[in-house]
């Protein structure tokens, strides 16, 4: 059996992009059972922003472990809950004057999602949600219904629950004042469109082709939303936790959203984890209106724990937006001068080549495929697949950064020569 016929014999994997098996990692790099060595810029589609195997928060997983720590907990009050939450409001909420309430969802991001969807209705009485051209939320018939890619609903019939989709500021529509349109609508009681409970976004459309909103767009969004009783809902899942360079995406345009979804690198180990943080006034969940078997995992308390320790313990701040840097050169200097149809955009440690006018996605995918027989894993994202996204992790050296960049570059030379 080749590599490709046994991941797929019975299960669905990510094979079809990155043929090996793998099974062990460190940092930002991933051994295959070949031996080979491949560098990271897809830290788990972001749920790696400490990278693999982490020491510090290893030795703290491994010593709770030790102990005998509760595995699980189901949704009770577990010292790993506790000590969680002390440091998640010391270190992220209290510093940065925020008042939310944390609720433990399921243990993936879409499940977090879903409950910032039930919850808005619950609050508003309303049941419409708008969401953005280029979204992406996640899988479950929810998320799904507010993720506009065509392709990723490709697989369900009939998602849309009362859900509008308004544009995003990208592409032909850079130029048009979104915000106004969207003013328009709700202004406009013949449109059709009822007034939603609530508007969800997110500061990159990273699944969406890196695709970074303005700070004045992300602002006006706020005191659209204000001035309309709408609730606005932040899915900062593959871009918080420091991804943009502040540990919430939105700080960058000094907002304060209503709800934000947080997930996949909150554990600092990959351990899967989901949560919702609410404004207190909005936290009319009676009890049991939302629970699940694997809300809040303990390990994953144990990972986030030390994840908030270890950055309190460095510059990690100002390590990112140094890496942001570096990254930003390396694609001006040498992949813009490619062609002039090429386009980069990002911010922080994610940003995408958009070949969508130069090969499109075919020699997108050509690129990363080669770069993975160069050592290299990279994924593409986009409407139509036609971004190669970079998303390294955020504790990467600059030495192996630099090694993955030539590799892009090499694969660069190599499909298109
Ligand atoms: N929202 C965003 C912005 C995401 O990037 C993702 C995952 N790519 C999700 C939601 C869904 O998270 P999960 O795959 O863990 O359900």
């Amino acid at each position: 059996m080749n590599i490709f016929e046994k991941c797929e014999s019975n299960v669905r994997s990510y094979c079809r992009n990155f043929p090996d098996i793998f099974h062990r990692a460190k940092g930002s790099i991933i051994y295959s059972d070949s031996g080979k060595e491949y560098i990271d810029f897809f830290a788990g589609a972001g749920a790696l922003n400490y990278g693999h195997n982490h020491d510090y928060i290893k030795q703290k997983v491994m010593s709770y472990l030790d102990a005998d720590g509760i595995a699980h907990g189901l949704d009770m009050y577990t010292s790993a809950k506790e000590k969680f939450l002390a440091k998640f409001d010391e270190v992220v909420l209290s510093s940065r004057k925020l008042d939310y309430r944390v609720q433990f969802c399921g243990p993936t991001g879409t499940n977090a999602v879903e409950a910032a969807l039930k919850l808005a209705r619950k609050v508003k009485q309303r049941s419409g949600i708008f969401s953005f051209m280029g979204a992406y939320h996640g899988m479950t018939l929810g998320s799904l219904s507010i993720s506009g890619n065509v392709g990723i609903r490709a697989g369900t019939i009939g998602t849309s629950n009362n859900v509008t989709f308004m544009p995003y500021p990208y592409g032909f529509m850079e130029s048009f004042d979104t915000i106004q349109y969207i003013k328009s609508v709700l202004n406009d009681i013949n449109s059709g469109i009822e007034k939603p409970a609530a508007i969800i976004f997110e500061t990159v459309q990273a699944e969406g082709g890196v695709v970074v909103a303005p700070i004045e767009w992300m602002q006006r969004l706020k005191n659209l939303c204000d001035e309309n009783d709408i609730l606005l809902i932040c899915d900062d899942i593959q871009v918080g936790c420091g991804r943009t360079g502040p540990f919430f995406s939105f700080e960058r345009a000094d907002i304060v959203p209503d709800m934000v979804v947080l997930s996949k690198s909150i554990s600092g180990y990959g351990f899967p984890m989901s949560l919702l943080l609410i404004k207190p006034e909005l936290d009319v969940w009676e009890p049991g209106e939302h629970n699940g078997t694997f809300r809040g995992n303990q390990l994953a308390f144990v990972g986030a724990t030390a994840a908030l320790e270890y950055r309190e313990s460095c510059n990690f701040e100002q390590d990112v937006k140094a890496k942001e840097l570096f990254l930003k050169n390396f694609l001006t200097q040498q992949i813009l001068p490619i062609s002039e149809k090429i386009a980069i955009r990002g911010i922080g440690m994610i940003w995408g080549i958009d070949m969508k006018n130069f090969g499109g996605s075919s020699l997108a995918k050509n690129i990363t495929s080669r770069c993975f027989e160069l050592g290299l894993i990279v994924e593409r994202a986009g409407r139509n697949d036609t971004v190669i996204k970079i998303l390294p992790p955020l504790i990467i050296d600059l030495v192996t950064l630099e090694k993955g960049c030539s590799i892009i570059k090499e694969a660069f030379n190599d499909c298109i020569s």
